[in-house]
């Protein structure tokens, strides 16, 4: 006999957070919704679940497709009610660690920080640096900017003098 799933709430609930986890995005398939910072939270309700995600940029084509590939992974916990939470706006700053190395891993360099705990200004830092932005796959600091958007809006292109491969820039919002 299979063995019996936890009847309890709890257990649950935690089912449906270890699926909701493991949800990649659809732009950039190597990193996860999850890393991505913008899964909120996510409720039991009397019919199912309730999840909570803040879009990344507004007007992205891809949070249609994000609240899809969401409500169809945790179908089978029933009734998934998607509530998009616009505000505090997503910042790339909620992308996690693990997140940022896995875009680096990918070749996307990950955004510089927006916000930091001191009273710095890093947009404007970030700004000044821009030009010395390290290449994701041999580190150089020697790259160019080729053109403000990549393959979507959110991303830069760049390139790489150093090893002359092109790599894109997450944007930092
Ligand atoms: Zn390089």
């Amino acid at each position: 006999m299979n063995p019996q799933p936890s009847s309890s709430a709890c257990g649950r609930l935690e089912a449906a957070w270890e699926v909701l986890r493991q949800i990649p995005d659809p732009e950039v398939p190597v990193i996860s919704l999850w890393e991505l910072g913008i899964v909120r939270d996510l409720r039991e309700t009397a019919g199912g679940l309730e999840v909570v995600l803040t879009p990344t940029y507004s007007g992205c084509p891809a949070t249609e497709l994000i609240q899809d590939d969401v409500r169809a992974a945790l179908a089978r916990f029933g009734t998934v009610e998607v509530i998009l939470q616009r505000a505090p706006a997503w910042t790339t700053d909620w992308i996690s660690e693990a997140g940022r190395e896995k875009l680096r891993a990918y070749g996307i360099a990950p955004p510089g920080r927006v916000l930091d705990s001191g009273a710095q200004p890093i947009r404007l830092v970030h700004r000044a640096s821009l030009s010395k932005l390290a290449c994701p796959r041999c580190g150089s600091a020697n790259t160019e900017k080729l053109s403000a958007f990549g393959s979507t809006a959110c991303k830069a292109l760049y390139r790489c003098l150093a090893c002359r491969e092109p790599f894109e820039y997450f944007k930092p919002i």
